[in-house]
């Protein structure tokens, strides 16, 4: 059967070139929304953490009805960190829209999101938007997606790509830069024309692959997939075949198709169709959705395999509990292997003591991500030092994973850039000049290169930098990379400004300093004036997020004090440290050793 009156499309764009504004208007166009429904929301972004980092961490469906047909729009998660799933989205599609914008171009992102798309063999379609932009570059911007198309390995039929010139601010588009568009009608008939439709036997048994899952605090857990073949019924028994080879049967209770943003309920569905399904007790993503008389599972897709891990442990600290409203162990362990269920690249080990626990992870952002949102979801813990997950070949040699960097700064950082990334033992594969001021660099760079660069690339860039990095594989280790040197306040020739910080830092526990106030940097000796050990003081000047390396008797000039962000406190964090989250605030400390 073909479905005629079916198309499934991933959107992939890097972020900021217009994603969301553009499936807006084809929702408002589509007349998926009444004329006095307002969207109310921004479509995509509805979790607070994507919309201030500027990525998308859960993928959303969108369904949208054009010309009798369904179009399902489904969005890509932006951050290589969770390739997995965006190798999912790539089997639950037929083909994808390219987002680029008119003056930026393909960038790092784009790159790295099309490649899944091109090696799951999708048909693209290619949307060049903001064309209002007054710094736009058209032209030169067609000839970089060629080229990145090209460079990915786009086979003839991929090559064979429309291009359309979009506004998606002013809601429209066409099929050349001559013409003056008036509304989004070119790209919904070209989804409909270029876009392949589903096709499958409805007769055959049933196989859908769950690619992602929801929870719902009345029905439960909601899986998310495309049948393949065969036909569902609301109500139905149907079997879930597991990743460890069993089979486990239920009953269906409910199917739900996408029809704006919303859900709505549909009784039957069928080859191509995309839905939500409840009443599946324990189902993972992964694993298929079949039929109870003849299961056939899905070939499982392949996910990365961890790369950094950190032990999760409750905060044993004296003040412990007093910020965080889930602060216990079993809290702890709860919410870690709840996520297991949906973050399918993570991994939980529990330890000797019920209060520690090794997570794993796809680096380091992948981690913080889930330290963020348990933070904000009111948790209370600690966390230690990431570290990469080695390996050895057979001859037992060190093997280390390592990252493809893609970089794009205004030319004037370059050097600045790639002098960091030397030291983080980066090698460089790549190098583009835009002639638009702006430049390209790839790299090749342990993971380990990158744990805490992020913040010092923003800062050393001044916010002007964008970075985005995939998994590359294991390699060679490539030796130590130094750790940065940290100033701390000297006690010996205390100034008032210093005693009074000092006293600050043993009372509060964190450190204010007017801004411009000279502090000495060096090695801290004995005791302060209160006969205090400065040990304790020594570590929690750390609390200041802008210490540089700096030798002894150097003077440092300190910004004003601000509050820690994850980033910081895992660049800064030492071996024998943990970094304390609650739902107020992020410090380092001296681990407590028993
Ligand atoms: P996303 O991150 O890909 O979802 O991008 P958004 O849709 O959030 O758009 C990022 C920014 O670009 C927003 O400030 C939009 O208003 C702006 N934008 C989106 N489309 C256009 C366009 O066609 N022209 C111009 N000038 N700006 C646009």
């Amino acid at each position: 059967m073909k479905r005629t009156d079916l198309r499934n499309v991933a959107i992939i764009a890097h972020v900021d070139h217009g994603k969301t504004t553009l499936v807006d208007g084809l929702l408002r166009q589509s007349g998926t929304f009444r004329a006095n429904e307002q969207v109310a929301e921004r479509v995509m972004d509805s979790f607070d953490l994507e919309r201030e980092r500027g990525i998308t961490i859960l993928s959303k469906n969108t369904g949208i009805t054009y010309k009798g047909v369904r179009i399902n729009i489904v969005d890509t998660p932006g951050h290589a960190d969770f390739s997995g799933e965006v190798e999912r989205i790539m089997t639950m599609v037929d083909g994808c829209l390219l987002i680029v914008d008119a003056a930026e171009g393909p960038m790092a992102q784009t790159k790295f999101v099309l490649r899944k798309a091109m090696e799951a063999g999708l048909k693209p379609v290619v949307v060049i938007n903001k064309i209002d932009r007054p710094d736009r570059r058209i032209a030169e911007v067609e000839d970089e997606v060629l080229d990145l198309f090209i460079e990915l390995g786009a086979d003839e039929d991929q090559l064979d790509y429309p291009v359309l010139y979009a506004s998606a601010r002013k809601g429209v588009a066409t099929y050349r830069l001559e013409e003056e568009g008036k509304d989004l009608q070119p790209i919904f008939d070209t989804i409909l024309e270029r876009i392949p439709c589903p096709e499958g036997d409805p007769d055959a048994p049933l196989q859908a692959m769950v690619t992602s899952l929801d929870y719902d605090e009345y029905v439960g857990r909601v899986a998310i997939a495309r049948v393949r073949q065969g036909t569902v019924r609301a109500g139905q028994q149907v079997a879930v075949a597991k990743l460890d080879g069993s089979v486990a049967k239920f009953r269906a209770a409910q199917l739900f198709g996408f029809h704006g943003l919303k859900r709505v309920p549909v009784e039957v569905a069928t080859v191509g169709d995309i839905i939500a399904m409840t009443g599946l007790e324990d189902v993972n993503i992964g694993e298929t959705i079949t039929d109870p008389e003849n299961p056939q599972p899905l070939p499982p897709i392949k996910v990365d395999e961890p790369t950094l891990q950190m032990t999760f442990r409750t905060n044993d600290s004296p003040f412990a509990g007093q910020e965080g409203k889930y602060v216990t162990s079993r809290h702890l362990r709860a919410r870690l292997f709840k996520e297991l269920e949906r973050n399918v690249a993570l991994r939980v080990e529990e330890t000797d003591s019920p209060d520690v626990f090794i997570v794993s992870g796809r680096g380091e952002l992948h981690l913080s991500i889930l330290i963020e949102t348990m933070r904000r979801e009111g948790y209370e813990l600690a966390v230690s030092k990431p570290k990469v997950i080695y390996r050895y070949d057979e001859a037992g040699n060190r093997l280390e994973p390592l990252e493809e960097l893609i970089i794009d700064v205004p030319e004037e950082y370059m050097g600045a850039v790639m002098e960091a990334l030397g030291i983080r033992k980066a090698e460089m594969t790549n190098m583009v000049n835009h002639g638009n001021g702006n430049v390209r660099l790839e790299f090749i760079i342990p993971a380990r290169g990158l744990v805490g660069f992020r913040s010092e690339f923003l800062t050393m860039t001044r916010g002007y930098g964008v970075m985005h990095h995939m998994f590359h594989g294991y390699g060679p280790y490539r030796g130590e990379i130094p750790t940065r040197q940290r100033g701390s306040l000297v006690a010996s020739e205390t100034g008032t400004a210093t005693q009074y910080a000092l006293y600050q830092i043993q009372e509060r526990g964190t450190l204010f300093i007017e801004p411009g106030t000279e502090v000495y940097v060096g090695m801290v000796v004995g005791e302060n004036s209160r006969g205090q050990d400065m040990d304790v003081n020594v570590c929690k000047t750390k609390h200041l997020t802008n210490i540089r390396a700096a030798g002894a008797d150097e003077k440092l000039l300190l910004d004003p004090p601000r509050k820690l962000t994850l980033e910081e406190a895992l660049e800064q964090i030492a071996d024998d440290e943990l970094v304390e989250i609650t739902p107020k605030s992020i410090r380092l400390r001296k681990q407590y050793l028993d």
